[in-house]
Formats: structure tokens, sequence, C-alpha cells
């Protein structure tokens, strides 16, 4: 019978093809707390005193980021709230958003709930059914709920905001970017933002080095309630195809992810001397105010685009 490497018990949950380990249970949670808590300190995501606004959505990933931010929270280290963005997915978001809200009051945490609909009057599903729509869902569901989030934030004095972004996540957009040439979003991939304008918060990934699937563990181990529902939309666009592909080459290389991750990180600075410095200035969007490279920001500019054609 496995016993755990680092204790001796038994039973196993998790054997880590990459190093060998093989833990139980406690050991398990222990070895995530530990990893993203040396990421913090090592990326200074997180300083004593910041005021963090987690983008909860109920999946596991912005849930166990609020779970493990909740430890700094308790011990008066940093200030937490939940921002939960309902993006107007029928089937789908309902049940998130329940499980978001749960979560934060379990919590003792301050949380705000918004709609992509209040804020620009179409729910995701209503944009999608329009067949004229230029992009697709994904793109629409980002500006917007970036957008939100950044202004919520900006409201409530956050000085942070963690997204539960994974080591899947953080590889996908890597391949991605490269294999669409997008140089400029490389530059921008990152633990820690470093925002063009001080109206956009900086922003954080906690679990940035933590695999879905550890990640997943974890809210089972834990007992954590999550939801484990995938978005409709989320098979629809390139990074699912990326995502797919990268996970079936990691079968067979094991260590694929943290290896593509690493590699970007090195390369990096260079590229960000290279190619970062050629961006144009940060202005301010003439309809509504919020940081913008050109005359309007992006949200605005689809938001005009999706009620225009009515
Ligand atoms: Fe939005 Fe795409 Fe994520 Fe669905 S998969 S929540 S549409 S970004
Ligand atoms: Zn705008």
């Amino acid at each position: 019978m496995n016993i755990c490497t680092k204790c001796g018990a038994t039973p196993v949950i998790i054997s880590r093809k990459a190093s060998g380990q093989m833990l139980c249970k406690e050991c398990f949670i222990q070895s995530i707390t530990d990893k993203v808590m040396k990421g913090i300190r090592r990326n200074k995501l997180i300083e004593k005193g910041d005021k963090v606004a987690v983008a909860l959505s109920g999946g596991k990933d912005s849930v166990i980021v609020l779970d493990i931010l909740n430890s700094l929270y308790k011990r008066n280290v940093i200030d937490l709230i939940a921002i939960i963005i309902d993006e107007g997915i029928e089937g789908y978001r309902e049940h998130g958003i329940q499980i978001a809200v749960k979560n934060a009051q379990r919590m003792g945490i301050k949380h705000r709930v918004a709609s992509i609909k209040d804020y620009f009057g179409k729910t995701l599903d209503e944009i999608m059914a329009d067949d004229r729509r230029e992009h697709g869902a994904c793109t629409y569901c980002g500006v917007f709920r970036r957008w939100i989030i950044n202004k919520i934030a900006r409201e409530e004095g956050a000085t942070k905001i963690a997204t539960g972004h994974n080591l899947d996540d953080e590889t996908q957009a890597i391949l991605m970017n490269y294999l669409e040439g997008n140089i400029d979003n490389l530059t921008r991939i990152g633990a820690k933002s470093e925002p063009k304008s001080d109206k956009f918060t900086v922003k954080i990934k906690p679990l940035r080095e933590i695999p879905e699937k550890e990640v997943g563990l974890y809210a089972v181990a834990s007992e954590l309630d999550v939801h484990f529902d995938e978005c409709p939309y989320s098979q629809e666009s390139f990074r699912g195809e990326v995502g797919r592909f990268i996970k079936e080459l990691s079968v067979n290389h094991p260590t694929i992810m943290y290896s593509t991750l690493k590699g970007f990180d090195k390369i990096k600075p260079a590229l960000k001397k290279e190619f970062a410095e050629k961006k144009v200035g940060i202005g301010t969007c003439i309809k509504c105010g919020e940081p913008a490279s050109h005359e309007m920001c992006r949200a605005c500019l689809f938001s005009k685009k999706i009620h225009q054609k009515e």
C-alpha cells in the first residue's frame, strides 16, 4: 500500500507524476497552501494592509483563492471583499452565484453581485443570440467582466484584485497568444499586473503555479462548496482547443505545464524590453471615464455595437 512520502500516513490521495511525491489528505492541503503562500511572498503579490477584491465565480478556483486569503484576513493581515459577476448565462451562472454568495457569507466576507445586463443592457446569452455579433462569447464576457470588476474594486478602495487563474489557464494563455502572434498580450502575462493607469487596480494570480486538477482535489479534500459545472461557451473558444491540446501532451509529459511557465517567466523580461515600450499612452474613455487607449474603451465600444443593431 502507498504511504504519504511526507508523514507516512495512509491513504494517499495524490501521486504527483512530475515529482514522484505521494501525499495524504492533510499533507496535500498543506502543500497547496504552502505553495500559494510562497508564491505570494516570492512575487510580492500582497502586502500587509492590502484590501484584496476576489473575483468570485463560485467555481473551484476562485473559492480556493478566497479560502486561502481568508487565513490572512482572519489574522488581520489584509482586508477582503468578494466581487461576483452575473454574466447572464442561463442554466449555468445562477447556481455559481448562489455558491459564491454562500461561501462569502460563511467566511464573513463582504460581497457585491453585479450583472453585465445592469451595466451594459444585455445578458451574455442575449448578446450571443444575435448572429450579427462580431465576437465569441468569451471576448464579450471578458471585456465586460473586467470593466465591472475594475470599477467596483476602485469604488470599494481595493488595492489588489485576485483572480483564480491556475497553471492550466496560464499555460493556455501563453501558448494561445504565442500561436496567434499576440506578442503584446504575452508581455502582460504574469503573477501580478503592472497597470498603465492608476485607475486600474493591480491584479494578482495566487494559484498561478497550481495545476487545475490539484485545485479540484483541494476543493474536494477541504470539503469546500464549489460549482464544478463548465460554462456552456467554454468549449467554443480557441482557448478551449489549446487547453485540450496541452492536456493531451501532459499525459506523456507531466512537467510540460511547469516548464512552459518557467520558460516563459525567463524570457518575459526580454520580451517586455523589446515590445512593451512601444505601447500607446493610456487616456480616458469619452463615454464612461474609465481608462482607454483609444477615444472609447473596449467595453463602451462593444456596448455601442450590441445596441446599434437593434
Ligand atoms: Fe465567460 Fe467564456 Fe468563461 Fe464562459 S468560458 S464564463 S463565456 S469567459
Ligand atoms: Zn468606456
